[in-house]
């Protein structure tokens, strides 16, 4: 068992992991920038390491540093959170090469993940849905204008290496796919110096609900259930919610079985979540639904899974981590009860300010 554990990130996740780490009778330690010097997680943990200044570029981003930080207080395992270097091959990489159990699925298995284009043709070879699009290799604008026309419109154009709704764009008529294809290879170069995009059908209806899921190093792979996460702004979540309303029992089991699925074919281990899409314009089908990305970490949303499950998802993880078989077969994860989550965003619309 993980005996000293050393938590790479901040604020609330910071604190979450923490909870659960102390209540296994794990050590704690953590890390802060000059920023966090005086902040809650600091106060909770066992140990602070100081790692910088408040950039968080300067700090949390900085592999060297929480490798360093991980050596000096004897951490025998890194817990990442979410955002920073949760989803960075390199340090989960770095982490299994120093000997510090990485609390996340393996670096190939992020790496698989990372970009929406080579995830999608993954997961049509794995048998899982995937929304009907052309996601290849030329990027010419009259070629992918003729795929456009071949999916039928509306489309929608996507940064291959996208997040958080960068490089989105819905096209509706065939005469603005150029100037909208441009301002997002424009966009996605800015955000993620990659310009390449997917172009794939717009689904008008569109219901976002996905799967949590879990996997250990014994072979065994569980979902949890499903989060409707429909209610967004800007292509972002503000409402998340388990169960989805209206999810059919067939359906249910159709998504969870694709998410394991789709799980099993990058040898995942530990907590991650399959988004999907679901065309909802005649209710929702078990026949109606398609892969969009996979996340490879715990999700800010996790405890609205946690709420209906009864199940401490960060506790999951740290056992799976230390080589434990999963705490629950498919067949004795409950689903009881209703949860919601939401997100509070900061915005000035009369400027169109928001962060
Ligand atoms: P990002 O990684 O940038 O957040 P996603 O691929 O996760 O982008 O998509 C973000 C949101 O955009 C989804 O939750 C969904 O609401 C919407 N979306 C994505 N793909 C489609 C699609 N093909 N049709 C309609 N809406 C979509």
């Amino acid at each position: 068992m993980i005996k000293t554990l050393l938590i790479a990130n901040r604020g609330e996740i910071a604190v979450r992991v923490m909870r659960t780490a102390r209540d296994m009778g794990i050590r704690t330690i953590a890390v802060y920038s000059d920023a966090d010097a005086n902040a809650l997680h600091v106060r909770e943990a066992d140990e602070a390491v100081h790692i910088g200044p408040s950039a968080a570029k300067e700090s949390y981003l900085v592999a060297e540093k929480i490798l360093a930080a991980a050596k000096a207080s004897g951490a025998d395992a890194i817990h990442p959170g979410y955002g920073f270097l949760s989803e960075n091959v390199a340090f989960a990489d770095a982490c299994e090469k120093a000997g510090i159990i990485f609390v996340g699925p393996p670096a190939s298995a992020i790496k698989a993940m990372g970009l929406k284009d080579a995830a999608k043709v993954l997961m049509e070879k794995a048998g899982v849905p995937v929304v009907p699009g052309y996601h290849g290799a030329n990027q010419e604008a009259a070629f992918l204008a003729a795929e456009a026309d071949k999916i039928g419109y509306p489309v929608l154009i996507k940064a291959v290496a996208g997040g958080g709704g960068k490089g989105m764009r819905r096209v509706d008529d065939p005469a603005e796919f150029a100037k909208a294809l441009a301002s997002a290879q424009r966009e996605a170069g800015a955000a993620f110096s990659d310009e390449r995009v997917l172009v794939e059908k717009y689904v008008s209806r569109p219901r976002h609900i996905e799967i949590q899921v879990f996997a250990d190093a014994h072979g065994n792979a569980v979902y949890l259930h499903e989060r409707d996460c429909s209610l967004q702004r800007r292509h972002q979540k503000v409402i998340e919610e388990a169960p989805a309303p209206d999810m059919p029992e067939d359906m249910r089991r159709a998504m969870g079985e694709a998410a394991v699925a789709a799980a099993k074919a990058i040898g995942y281990r530990g907590a991650g979540t399959i988004e999907f899409i679901a065309d909802a314009s005649e209710g929702l089908r078990a026949d109606a639904f398609w892969f969009m990305e996979m996340n490879t970490r715990l999700q800010v949303e996790h405890p609205v899974t946690e709420a209906i499950t009864g199940t401490d998802l960060v506790e999951w993880q740290l056992l799976v981590a230390s080589g434990e078989p999963l705490p629950m077969t498919q067949e004795e994860i409950p689903l009881d009860g209703h949860a919601v989550e939401v997100r509070l965003y900061a915005e000035d619309p009369a400027l169109n300010l928001f962060s």
